[in-house]
């Protein structure tokens, strides 16, 4: 199952789609969910049609019902991010509306315990465990940082010299800058740092009416590493990417800064699934340069690198035909 080992005409690419459980007071809803067969099988059903007539196959590398625990989710992500330590790069993003898991899958509920988890977390905690595993042989280096995207700006959420006071503005970084990253040696450093960054995030979100769901929020973690026996270096890079929601807003009814924002969400939003279709084609160009989000993520996009997109589904049925963009966005690069 190591990624490493697949060899596939994809490029490395890999879809996985989450549903969230329904949440307390959602109990009497009608779930999108008709089926979850192995093989990555989702049918899900518009239920304003009779009988089968709504009914939709998609096929992704897995899919994660109701009842799957961050372990269990994480248990399919790990060998992507152990490649990490080999010196590869990689980019796992979470896509979905508002409210459908999203940073749930990639951080876990508010005020999260170990045994809750997301991503983030997990993954940080693993190349900590393999990295004091391999010490006798390799010494790493691991640094963070987390930026924060909005309105085709990049924004550092952590930054050495202003910790915890204000996120700077980054208008022509097309990276993340190498001086704002933060070099981490425990979980506990991540978790304090990322509250941090967060917090920074938060203060922004007041601000600016709840932001977090209308920017897109990027964990980078740089590693390098050093063989002592031939003194060879090598770096890995991955990107942890909380998209904003990908819910279509009505032009109708949005102006100002509203519509500007829905603007740019949707530019890159599209702009992504360019990037990835291009790739899965194997398409000799590939259009990065289209939006601040593919530029940021370049290096973890396309050659060697390895990509994991959670699909991510809120299971009310009466979200079908936002769940059904969802899905057809998923569809085109799975
Ligand atoms: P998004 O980031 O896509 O807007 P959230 O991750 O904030 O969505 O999830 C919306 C709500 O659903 C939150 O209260 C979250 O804790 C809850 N939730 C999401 N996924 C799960 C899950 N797999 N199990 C339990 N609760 C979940
Ligand atoms: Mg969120």
């Amino acid at each position: 199952k190591l990624f490493n080992e697949i060899q596939d005409l994809r490029g490395n690419i890999r879809v996985y789609c989450r549903i969230r459980p329904f949440l307390p007071g959602e109990k009497e809803k009608k779930t999108l969910v008709e089926r979850i067969g192995g093989n990555g099988e989702l049918v899900v059903a518009d239920r304003s049609k009779p009988g089968k007539e709504g009914n939709r196959l998609f096929k992704f590398n897995e899919v994660y019902g109701s009842d799957a625990s961050q372990g269990e989710v994480y248990a399919d992500t790990q060998p992507l991010i152990r490649s990490v330590l080999d010196g590869y790069n990689v980019c796992i993003f979470a896509y979905g509306q508002t409210g459908s898991g999203k940073t749930y899958t990639m951080t876990g509920p508010n005020g999260s315990t170990k045994e809750n988890w997301g991503i983030n977390y997990r993954a940080l905690n693993d190349l900590f465990d393999i990295s004091q595993r391999r010490k006798s042989s390799i010494t790493y280096e691991i640094r963070v940082q987390m930026v924060e995207i909005y309105n085709e700006q990049s924004f550092v959420c952590l930054d050495l010299h202003t910790l915890g006071i204000m996120t700077h503005s980054q208008p022509n970084g097309l990276a993340v800058p190498d001086a704002s990253m933060h070099p981490v040696e425990a979980t506990s450093d991540v978790i304090r740092l990322m509250g941090i960054g967060f917090k920074n995030r938060a203060v922004g979100a007041t601000a600016l009416n709840e932001r977090s769901s209308r920017s897109h929020s990027v964990v980078t973690v740089h590693v390098r590493g050093k063989d002592l026996k031939t003194g060879s270096a090598l770096i890995g890079n991955l990107h942890l990417v909380d998209l904003a929601g990908s819910e279509r807003v009505d032009r109708s009814e949005v102006t100002g800064d509203r519509l500007k924002e829905a603007q740019h969400i949707n530019k890159s939003l599209s702009s992504l699934g360019d990037v990835i279709f291009s790739l899965a084609q194997k398409s000799p160009h590939v259009p990065y340069r289209n939006s601040k989000l593919t530029q940021v993520l370049q290096s973890s996009l396309g050659g060697q690198a390895k990509t994991l997109m959670f699909v991510q589904l809120n299971p009310d049925a009466s979200s079908f035909s936002e769940s059904l963009s969802t899905l057809k966005f998923a569809e085109r690069v799975a």
